[in-house]
């Protein structure tokens, strides 16, 4: 099949490298033209492990393409995938002007039968407004397909070829085989619903797993106070089947692209049909306030920060991503600079990233780990990269004014810790030294 799709970031990069993989041709569409020109020197302008490979490979065998020419791309495709960003407006809700103008243009665009299909995240109802817009710019038929991703950044070629499932929305049941064979070899449980339940599965199921976060965290401040260990009670209620061991890891709470805007503009959505939901505006609240523990233990440690120098491990949201969307450790860097710290940060990726959103003066930026620790006041880790869990903390703890350690992510164990001469802070576990 021929396929065009429309923006190439995070989702649309690798949705569409991996389409190419069953042997379809894709053309990546971005309206940013130093992307482009990017990708086609086989730069990826992500980090995302193993895609620059991928994209290589298919370059070189003529199967992807990249381009900022909407139109033509348009017209040179059979299915044509929205993968555009749909940011939060200031009061939550989903921002869907990327959406809306790309629909004008696919709709503009066309010179003859499309199926539309749509990766972007997008509130229920939008995928009828996409008809209502693209019916405005067209006298073209066309069909409509609501397919949510549910790819993670950092594992996400995984993700997308080994999907738990895929969830199809249609309103045309003869589209079924076409998206079958679109996504065959992928996983055999594709669900194929109605449109908006498909547009509604996306956001439940984010703003389940932000639940799962939220309470884990709420138990962990508990456990803080009864004198319990959030690590060893997750591990306990996980073996349980119907509650499942994956997102039951205490921290300094979620960010990213994903979670954060899409809780919001779920409760908007029911805000919108007049439902409050109670139990999702807690979540947030508790994930808002969960960042701030690093801040509680360092006063709590080190009594005013002014003066002091703080390093930062990690800036990335989450480990294996560049991306600094909503990411704890910005009001955490940004509360530590306003209190008067020097703060010293290092990210193996996400630093670039970081300081194109936020930089000051009292930030130095740190080209190792090690050099954020040394002679630092405390030490606050906020994203579990891979690379902090092998340093050797004796010599670590050595080289510090003062060895204290606030581990936002649990990376650390007990025996680890032990002889160190950390003094040793984690989430919903008792303190060490
Ligand atoms: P992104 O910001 O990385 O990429 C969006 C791209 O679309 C940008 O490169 C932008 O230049 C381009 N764009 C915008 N308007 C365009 C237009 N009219 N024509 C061509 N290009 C255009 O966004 P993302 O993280 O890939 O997310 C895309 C969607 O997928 C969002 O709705 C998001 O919620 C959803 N999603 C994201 C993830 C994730 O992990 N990032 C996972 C699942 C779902």
């Amino acid at each position: 099949m021929n396929l065009a799709v429309i923006g190439t970031g995070y989702v649309g990069l690798v949705s569409g490298v991996c389409f190419t993989l069953g042997g379809n041709r894709v053309i990546c569409v971005d309206k940013d033209e130093d992307k482009i020109a990017k990708l086609r020197q086989m730069k990826s302008p992500i980090y995302e492990p193993g895609i620059e490979t991928l994209i290589e490979m298919n370059l070189k065998e003529g199967r992807l393409h990249f381009s900022s020419d909407l139109q033509e791309s348009v017209r040179r495709s059979d299915i044509v995938i929205l993968a555009v960003g749909t940011p939060s407006l200031p009061n939550g809700e989903a921002n869907l002007q990327y959406i809306e103008s790309a629909a004008a243009d696919i709709g503009r665009a066309m010179e003859g039968y499309k199926i539309i299909m749509t990766k972007s995240t997008v509130p229920v109802g939008t995928n009828e407004k996409i008809r209502q817009i693209i019916a405005a710019n067209t006298g073209y038929p066309f069909d409509i397909v609501s397919a949510p991703e549910f790819l993670r950044e950092g594992s996400a070629i995984q993700d997308t070829l080994h999907p738990d499932r895929i969830i199809i929305g249609l309103d045309n049941p003869s589209l079924e085989p076409v998206m079958r064979e679109l996504h065959q070899g992928f996983t055999d449980n594709i669900v194929v619903t109605d449109i908006r339940s498909a547009e509604m599965i996306k956001y439940a199921s984010n703003a389940f797993l932000a639940t799962k976060i939220s309470f884990i965290n709420e138990i962990a401040n508990i456990c803080e106070k009864v004198g319990a260990d959030v690590t060893e009670v997750a591990e306990g209620m996980g073996l349980d089947r119907r509650i499942g061991s994956s997102f039951l890891q205490a921290g300094i709470g979620y960010g990213g692209s994903c979670f954060p805007k899409d809780t919001k503009a779920l409760i908007q959505i029911a805000g919108n049909v007049d439902y409050e939901f109670k139990l999702l505006k807690s979540v947030v609240e508790v994930n808002q306030g969960q960042r701030f523990m690093i801040l509680a233990k360092l006063h709590e440690s080190l009594g005013s920060l002014q003066g002091a120098s703080i390093g930062i491990w990690g800036l990335a949201f989450k480990p294996n991503t560049d991306d600094v969307r909503e990411s704890p450790a910005r009001e955490i860097v940004e509360a530590l600079v306003t209190e008067g710290a020097h703060v010293k940060v290092y990210d193996p990726i996400a630093a670039d990233n970081f300081r194109k959103e936020y930089n000051h003066p009292n930030i130095q930026w740190c080209a190792v780990a090690e050099e954020a620790a040394s002679g630092s006041d405390a030490l606050c880790l906020l994203t579990d990269w891979g690379v902090f869990k092998d340093i050797n903390l004796h010599i670590l703890s050595a080289g510090m004014r003062k060895p204290i350690l606030i581990d936002g992510r649990n990376v650390y164990s007990k025996e680890q810790i032990e002889g160190t001469g950390l003094e040793y802070y984690s989430v919903g576990r008792p303190r060490m030294g």
